[in-house]
Order: C-alpha cells, then structure tokens, then sequence
C-alpha cells in the first residue's frame, strides 16, 4: 500500500532491509490487510480477499490516484520491509497466484512479520543512539532473536505471541529513550498516553517530551518544536506539523508522517522524506 508511494531515501545503518521494496514484495498489504468503506478506503475489502486495485504485477493500478480516488489509508501504511521478507524469504520467491494454495498462509504470516520488522526498526534506531550505551547489549540480543524469529517457517512465525515479545522490547526501547534525552536542557514535559485529539499545541515547547503512545489526532503543532521528542507510537493521523521541527524526534516513522498533514517549512530528520500530499 503507502510504501508504494513513499519516496525511498539512503537509511543510515542495517535499516535499509526494514524499508518497503514493493517490487521484490507480491502485493501483500493488498492482499492480506482487511479495510472498511470510510473516509480512508472507498471500498470494504475482508483480509486475505485482493484489492481490485491490485495488478497482475502485484503493482496498485490507482497509485498515482490514491487519495483522489478515497484510498487515503493507503498512503499511510509501512510494512517496514515485512512484505519482500514473507515474499521472498518465508515463502521462497513463489507467489500465491503461481502457488494460491499458499494464499491463506502468506496472509497470516504478513501482519505478524510487519510486527516483528516495526520492532526490528526501532531496536536499530535505538542501537544508533550513543547515550543508550547502557541497553545496547540487551537490544542486540533482541534484534538478533527477532530477526531469527522472522527467518522461520511460515507456521512458527504465525503462532509467536507477538503481543509479550512487543513488551519485553518496549522496556528496552523506553529505558533507551530515557537515556537518550536525558542529557537536554530544561524540564522534559511527559505526554506518555495523554489523550490529546484536537489539542492547541502550536508553538508548544515539546523539545525532548515524551509523546509516546499519545493521541494527538488532528491536534494543531504548527510550529511547535518536537525536537528530541519520543514519538514511539504516537497518533499523529491528521495533526498539523506545518513549520514544526522534529529534528532528533526519536522513534518517528514515516507512515506517522504520512498520516499527518504538514508544509515545506516542517523540518524533519534526514532519513525521512516529505509526503506528497504536503
Ligand atoms: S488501492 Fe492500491 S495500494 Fe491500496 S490496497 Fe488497493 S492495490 Fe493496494
């Protein structure tokens, strides 16, 4: 779906393999996610059903088209690079249109795999932050047990309990964090949680808060500064960024991005690209 469209960038370190490469991938966020008719998809589509959209390439026929033609919730998706993973390494090369006896099991497969690859993309992020020196030896033996993990059989990939594996790793990422904005000026503020749909925050000095897991869903932070700011798994579908600056946001990802609204003078990390739709 969105990876489709987003713009790949040079990654620095290991994170290339944990971005989306829709051509060595068959389609399978088309495939395997299910959506409802609403204001993100002009259709409903069951799990495991293929989009109409979906080519016989595995392309979307209506890529260019996506938000005109109500398909918005697909600009905002990120497999994190799990579909070439079930594609290519999982199920060998062959795909479920060659092999369809395959179908039901690659879809299974694919959203436990987006999981494993979404902790595997914050684990590396968090082994490039020089102050978390302290669990970087914790976080490798994570990385390495994950990425052994996303290396097995279809049937042992399906039946991991994701949900105590996402816990064990987000002590390590939280601590991680911590440990990363420790070092900045001033009083941190913390939003961890916070219900903050609609909110008036622009402008707000949110250098080095912590905004994980908060709802900001159509909050105004134009202009607000976010640098430094923990965004681990912060809602951001339509919130505002225009001219906000998230230089050093830790733990931002580009389908976050995608889902919010912001302009040119939004200043955002290097690795990140600016969506279309801006
Ligand atoms: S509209 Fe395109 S990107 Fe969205 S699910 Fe269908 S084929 Fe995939």
């Amino acid at each position: 779906m969105p990876s489709q469209h987003a713009v790949p960038l040079p990654f620095p370190g290991d994170r290339q393999d944990l971005r989306a490469d829709c051509s060595a991938c068959f389609g399978l966020c088309c495939v395997a996610l299910p959506f409802a008719r609403s204001a993100d998809f002009a259709v409903t589509k069951p799990a495991g059903k293929p989009c109409a959209n979906l080519t016989t390439e595995f392309r979307c026929g209506i890529h260019e088209r996506l938000r005109e033609t109500g398909y918005a919730g697909c600009t905002v998706f990120d497999c994190f690079g799990a579909g070439q993973k079930v594609s290519q390494v999982t199920f060998g090369g062959t795909d479920w249109r060659a092999a369809p006896e395959t179908a039901p099991d690659m879809a299974g497969v694919f959203p436990v795999m987006r999981q494993l690859h979404e902790l595997l993309w914050y684990i590396t992020e968090a082994l490039g932050l020089a102050p978390a020196r302290p669990v970087h030896e914790e976080l490798r033996r994570a990385r390495d047990r994950i990425d052994g993990l996303t290396r097995g059989s279809a049937g042992s990939i399906v039946e991991l309990d994701v949900n105590t594996l996402r816990g064990e790793v987000n002590v390590l990422l939280l601590r991680a964090g911590e440990l990363a904005r420790a070092h900045l000026p001033g009083r941190r503020k913390n939003h961890r949680g916070a219900d903050l749909v609609g909110a008036k925050l622009s402008g707000a000095a949110l250098r080095g808060a912590s905004l994980r897991g908060a709802l900001l869903v159509a909050a105004d932070l134009s202009g607000a500064d976010l640098r430094d700011a923990d965004l681990i798994g912060t809602d951001l579908r339509d919130a505002d960024l225009s001219g906000a600056d998230l230089t050093g946001a830790l733990f931002l990802t580009q389908a976050q991005l995608n889902a919010a609204r912001g302009d040119a003078a939004t200043v955002l990390p290097p690795a990140f690209s600016r969506p279309s739709h801006w």
